[in-house]
Formats: C-alpha cells, structure tokens, sequence
C-alpha cells in the first residue's frame, strides 16, 4: 500500500512534522496548501536531508538525487511552485557493463531466452516472493544479474535476490497467480498506457541542480522551519516525522513502542556518491547516460553517471560523472573504475573529486521492510493525529514521495486501500 502511515486530525489545523528532508519538505507543503499551521522540526542546520547541490570551484555536484522521474503530480507541483524543469538530454544511449564493456542493454541473448519462457507460468505472487525469485525461471540466472539487478540496482542500491517482489511491482495489487508472464508484461504495459501523457515528461532538474527544488520548497515554507531544533517530541496535537526509520524508531521509542519496535526493524544500504571532474572525456561513456554495473565485475561502483551528457547546461566547460557505490569510496578506488572504462585515465587527470558516504544510505525494499510497513499501518489505524513518512513508506523516488504527500493532504483519514 503506498500510503503515508497513520492519519491527523483535519479538524484541528496545527501539524508538527519532525524531520526537514524531502519528504517532511513535500508534506509540509501540501499541508500548508491545504490551510494547515506547519512547524517542521529539523535537527540539523540545513534543510533538504541527503539531497545537496554543491557549487565547487569546478562544477556543480549533486551529492543524492540528482533528477526527478516527472508523473503528472510531479508537473503540476512544478507549475505551483513556478519552477522551470530542465529536462535530461534526449537520445541518450544507457549501457550495461557487459563483457568488460558499456553495452545497450536489449542484446539478442536476453530477448531469445526470454521469448522462449514468455508463456511459462510465473511463480505464485506470495510476501515473501523476491524479485530474481519471479524472474528466474524467465531470464535465467545469468541474465538476472546482467540485466535486472543492476537496472533494479539502479534505483534500489541492492540486488534482485533482496528486492521484495510486491514491493518493487505493486501494481501486482492482490493478484497472486499470473497465467503466464505474457500476462504479467502485459498487465504492466496497460497500466502504464492508462497513465496520462504528460507535456513534459521523462527526467528532469533544474537551472542550478536539485538544491533549487528544495530552495523553493524552503522559501514556501520559510517562516515554519526550525533548523537546528533540540525540541522533544510531545505527541500533542497532530504530529508527523518525517525522518529515517532509524530516528523515528528513536523518536517514537517512549510513546509508541510497538511502532518504534517495527522501525527499528528496517535495514539500510550503505552507499557513497562521489563526483568526479576529469580533464578528459570517457569516450566510451559518451552520448549516454552513464553505465550501469553488474556485480562480480572488478567495480567498485553499481553505477556511473554521465553528468554532462545528461544536463549539459548544467555543466557547461567541464567533464563530470558521478560513481555510486555501495561503500565508502577512496580516491584510488574512483580511478581504478574509470580507469576500467578507459585505461589511459590516471589520478593527474583529476581535477576535483567529491565524495559523501552515508552509512544509511538508502532503506532495503526486502521482506522485513515490507512486513513491518505493513503491520506500521495495521497498528496506526487505531492513531488519530499520528502519521510517518519518510522514503521506506510509500516509494524511495521523489515522484513517488510527490504523490503520496500529495494524496495524505487531501484525505488523512483515509484509509479505504485498506
Ligand atoms: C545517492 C542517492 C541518489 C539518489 N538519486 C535519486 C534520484 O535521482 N531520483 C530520485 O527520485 N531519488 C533519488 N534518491 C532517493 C532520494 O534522494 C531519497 O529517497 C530522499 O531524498 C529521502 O528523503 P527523506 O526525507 O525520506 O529522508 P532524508 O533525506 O534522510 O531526510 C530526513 C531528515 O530528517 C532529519 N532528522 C533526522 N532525525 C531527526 C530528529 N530526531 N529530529 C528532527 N529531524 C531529524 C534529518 O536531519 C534529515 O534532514 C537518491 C538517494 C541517494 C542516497
């Protein structure tokens, strides 16, 4: 169910959110559109959470998301905010580390391995279903860790194996047995053709980065941020946190236990991002989006960015990419994945480097993450100025993020997906 959990009271128009990321920005602004008094409650002295467009001495350096994936809720939040998207460049190829080499990833292998399963009946669609368990007796296990892994890796951070099926795909709904996988594509085709076409659509930013979003979102909501607050939380009133898990298990340890003990259960990945301005053009990178890296392939790196070629305006005079990793990376480690792409890369290439590592980077959408939303949103139903959000609720995009603050500001108490 991809709802915020919890609910407020409508009729009282005071909200206290707790947490000043992407999703306590999104929902404080809904809210404040809706007539509500927010005050957002943020630990730190910034607003934004992980998403941070640095302006170095080089080149601009998006330290988490660097584009949003526009849906209709996406666009007309834009249009309310009078922000001009700056769309990704199109025609861009995106490769897959195939072989040693950045490769288009529908290769004929995939497709005739897959022809040949399309009718075969899928497993049954059970909790505790993953991913590559779904795809498997589709694709092969070779093609699984070529193809859907990293692509899935892509947005996720970790491999199919640990991708909770109903959680990745929850168009599934409750259907539990699909005919064939024929049946299954053609299910996900039609949702997608239902969805309406937008003006502008695909991957966007803006003029200056991500930060101009969050910027905006800050001045909307200028007069009801507290940066730097040391405020104890009181469940008085309507209150929403909008933290990580991590600190909202802390947050809610004293008042509500049961629901700390289920946030408290959600794994994190650790992950690193580090930006990189080369004196020299990958050439083999170039005209695409970036690769992304299957696992077992000598990388440090599930993926590598082509900064430049995706919003050139963006990064006018300099070569950029951006390598997301799994772990902490080091200098060394940067130029030895480049250095794959293209051996005649060294370290006196290097004009600036950036990396900032997250020891919780991103939350795993796997079974547990799953199991305790699910029994979060069992328990909350009895809460009636109580709700969580954050991006383990309702989708890890910010697009998903867009639409689930937005549907919450409307209807709080609803709760017929149920
Ligand atoms: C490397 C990387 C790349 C990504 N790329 C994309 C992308 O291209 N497109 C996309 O759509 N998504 C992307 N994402 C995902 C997206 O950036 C995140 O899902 C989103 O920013 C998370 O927002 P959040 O508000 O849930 O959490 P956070 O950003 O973690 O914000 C939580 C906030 O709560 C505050 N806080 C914590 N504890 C307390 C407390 N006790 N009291 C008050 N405040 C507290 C924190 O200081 C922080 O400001 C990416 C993520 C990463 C890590």
């Amino acid at each position: 169910m991809r709802r915020i959990i919890g609910k407020i009271n409508p009729e009282d128009k005071n909200v206290h959110i707790w947490g000043a990321g992407f999703s306590g920005l999104i929902l404080g602004y809904y809210l404040k559109d809706q007539g509500y008094n927010i005050t957002i409650h943020e630990k730190s002295n910034r607003v934004g959470g992980k998403i941070q467009t640095k302006k170095s001495g080089t080149g601009l350096v998006e330290k988490a998301a660097n584009a949003l994936y526009l849906n209709q809720d996406g666009l007309d939040l834009l249009r309310e905010l009078k922000l001009e998207p700056l769309p990704a460049s199109k025609k861009l190829k995106r490769f897959i580390m195939l072989n040693g080499k950045p490769k288009r990833p529908f290769q004929f292998g995939l497709f005739s391995k897959a022809a040949r399963n399309v009718y075969k009946k899928p497993p049954l669609v059970t909790d505790g279903l993953t991913v590559a368990d779904f795809f498997r007796p589709l694709m092969g296990e070779e093609n699984l860790k070529n193809y859907i892994s990293p692509v899935l890796g892509g947005i996720y951070a970790v491999p199919a194996e640990q991708l909770h099926f109903k959680s990745i795909f929850p168009q599934v709904g409750k259907k539990a047995q699909f005919d064939s996988y024929w049946s299954f594509f053609k299910m996900m085709f039609s949702d997608y053709k239902a969805k309406p076409k937008l003006e502008i659509g695909g991957t966007i930013s803006f003029d200056g980065g991500m930060q101009t979003l969050i910027n905006r979102l800050a001045e909307v909501l200028k007069n009801d941020i507290k940066l730097n607050s040391k405020d104890h939380l009181k469940l008085r009133g309507n209150t929403i946190i909008c933290t990580d898990a991590i600190n909202a298990a802390e947050l809610l340890k004293e008042y509500r236990p049961e629901l700390s003990a289920e946030l408290s259960r959600i794994q994190y990945r650790e992950l690193s991002s580090t930006t990189i301005f080369l004196k020299r053009e990958i050439k083999s990178l170039s005209k695409s989006f970036g690769v992304l890296i299957p696992k077992d392939n000598g990388y440090h790196s599930i993926g590598i960015l082509n900064n430049k070629a995706i919003f050139p305006s963006n990064n006018e005079n300099v070569t950029t990419y951006t390598l997301i990793s799994p772990k902490n990376l080091t200098k060394d480690e940067v130029i030895q994945d480049l250095s794959l792409l293209n051996p005649e890369i060294t370290i006196q290439d290097v004009d600036h480097i950036e990396t900032t590592y997250w020891d919780k980077g991103l939350p795993i959408y796997d079974l547990h993450l799953f199991l305790s939303v699910k029994k979060m949103h069992q328990l909350a139903i009895k809460e009636t100025n109580l709700a969580i959000f954050g991006n383990y609720v309702a989708g890890i995009s910010l697009r998903e993020m867009i639409t689930a603050a937005k549907n919450f500001s409307r209807n709080p108490l609803d709760y017929s997906e149920n």
